[in-house]
């Protein structure tokens, strides 16, 4: 880890309309389009064609947990109005990339892969673009990319029904755009990734405003969900088979419940917890200055609630800090690691910082490095300062050179490496328990986490099922797993 509404029924407009002249027998039809970027019009598609066909769609993310998230519910979003999901893209009659612009990489690469679509794309093609760099670049996207039909922003997901109806409708370049809304993008429909594990966006955008970040433009201000919704989308998930729910949002603990229940964030975690067969409950990402004992206490007192908290620090220095806009201080952070290592139940601890933000002097980044000691983290994403559109850090001086950005990242990682391989060879003997999660090529290996959620590859020779609960006992370490057997039910019960 070291490292850097009724979607189903509300709308009829065919979704045919939207499938085109398909290379694969999949869209066999001809698109009712207006006149292209290009110039070029494809003829009307006949009521047979209409019937024949099935409209495709290639979905590919970029990014965050958060993003991955809002992928399974854009994908529900389209399955409820009768596209089919499709692995390539020369399958699909719709391509969309579910973007990212934290860091200027990222950005970019969404821009190469917008170049590549145009080399191969066919006539009867559309693209659209998603997510945070559609929200942050808006309409300037058609001027670098014309061949690009639809733009939505990750605060205006609530509108892509409306959006695909229009592209359906055969209009050609559709937006959306706003980010003044105190709505969350539910849908009836979440196609899941993982059978087990339930992803839930309980709180969307941020309010915190951080000198560097880009998520207070491209996701809007905070809006969280009601906690009757969040619950009953959480009984659905059980009765579903779901046993671990893992609560997403950019600043989780900051969560607000809006209805007149007003659940706290423990309050709602420890009802999550309740739910009948929800065996694991896990949250991420915290805010520090949100961070209080009521959560610590939720750990401690309820054992579905997991024992892992993800903690961004950004950097050690308060100074640095004050730059970054970050709202706490150096000590102030460091009483929050106290209480969590005083808890009644051993608490797992990651976080992220971020190297090189300008005026990051060798003092400023030697006390990132003594946080690092002094926290004993679990697990780290460090990445280098990558100056972003529209933020106030762009104006502040003392740039540090990429080389020099590079150089401290190298000796960050390599310190957390050497932290996390002490504190992983501390559990060699410990037995936990273990969700399995993947069967390895390798014989009898198999692999899973554990409730504070370190990665655990473990042996077993029995044919084991995937979803399942197991003891583990670690017998060895490195300093991203562990590496475990699974424990006979006489080992675990001691006979
Ligand atoms: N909301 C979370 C928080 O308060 O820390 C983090 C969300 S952000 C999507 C994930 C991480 O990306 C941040 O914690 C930060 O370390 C990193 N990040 C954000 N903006 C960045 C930038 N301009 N340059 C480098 N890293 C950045
Ligand atoms: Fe970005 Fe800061 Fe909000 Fe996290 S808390 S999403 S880093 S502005």
């Amino acid at each position: 880890m070291i490292n850097s509404d009724n979607m189903a029924n509300s709308f009829d407009i065919s979704v045919h309309s939207l499938a085109g002249n398909g290379r694969d027998g999949l869209c066999s039809g001809h698109l009712p389009l207006a006149q292209t970027e290009e110039g070029r019009r494809a003829p009307s598609l006949t009521v047979d064609d209409h019937a024949k066909q099935q409209a495709t769609f290639y979905l590919e993310t970029f990014g965050c947990q958060m993003n991955e998230h809002d992928s399974e519910k854009v994908a529900g979003v389209l399955l409820a109005r009768g596209y089919k999901q499709v692995e390539s893209v020369e399958a699909a009659s719709v391509v969309l990339y579910n973007t990212c612009s934290i860091r200027e990489k990222a950005a970019q690469k969404v821009f190469s892969r917008l170049g590549e679509f145009r080399f191969a794309q066919r006539q009867d093609q559309l693209i659209g673009v998603l997510g945070c760099v559609a929200q942050q670049e808006g309409e300037k996207i058609f001027t670098r990319a014309p061949w690009v039909n639809l733009v939505c922003g990750s605060a205006s997901y609530r509108k892509l029904p409306q959006l695909l109806a229009e592209l359906e409708a055969g209009n050609r370049r559709v937006t959306g755009l706003e980010t003044d809304t105190d709505e969350t993008f539910e849908t009836e429909v979440t196609r899941r990734d993982n059978p087990w594990r339930a992803y839930l966006t309980i709180i969307e955008g941020c309010d915190k405003a951080c000198s560097y970040c880009v998520v207070p433009f491209t996701r809007g201000p905070e809006r969280s969900r009601s906690s009757a919704s969040i619950l009953e989308e959480v009984r659905k998930l059980a009765g579903a088979g779901y046993t671990e729910v893992q609560l997403l949002g950019q600043t989780v603990n900051s969560y607000a419940d809006p209805s007149a229940r007003g659940m706290r964030f423990s309050e709602l975690l420890v009802a999550v917890a309740e739910v009948q067969g929800i065996r694991r409950v896990r949250f991420t990402t915290s805010h520090p200055r949100d961070f209080g004992k009521d959560i610590v206490e939720a750990m401690e007192t309820v054992p579905e609630v997991c024992e892992h908290v993800h903690l961004p620090v950004q950097s050690g220095s308060t100074k640095v800090l004050r730059a970054m806009a970050r709202t706490y201080t150096r000590d102030e952070y460091l009483e929050k690691i106290a209480m969590l290592r005083a808890a009644k139940r051993e608490i797992s601890l990651t976080t992220d910082i971020i190297v090189g933000f300008p005026g990051e002097t060798d003092k400023d980044f030697e006390e990132t490095l003594s946080l690092l000691d002094a926290a004993q983290y679990d697990g780290a994403f460090s990445f280098k300062y990558s100056p972003r559109p529209n933020t106030p850090s762009l104006k502040i001086a003392d740039a540090i050179p990429e080389e020099e950005k590079s150089r401290r990242l190298a000796l960050l990682m390599e310190k957390q490496r050497e932290i996390q391989r002490a504190r992983n060879e501390k559990l060699v003997g410990r037995h936990f328990e273990v969700m399995v999660e993947g069967k390895s090529r390798r014989e009898n290996q198999w692999s899973g986490h554990t409730s504070s959620n370190k990665v655990m590859n473990f042996t077993s020779r029995e044919q084991e099922s995937l979803g399942d609960y197991l003891q583990v006992k670690v017998i060895s370490a490195t300093p991203n797993s562990l590496v475990g057997e699974k424990l006979s039910v006489a080992a675990i019960y001691g006979v």
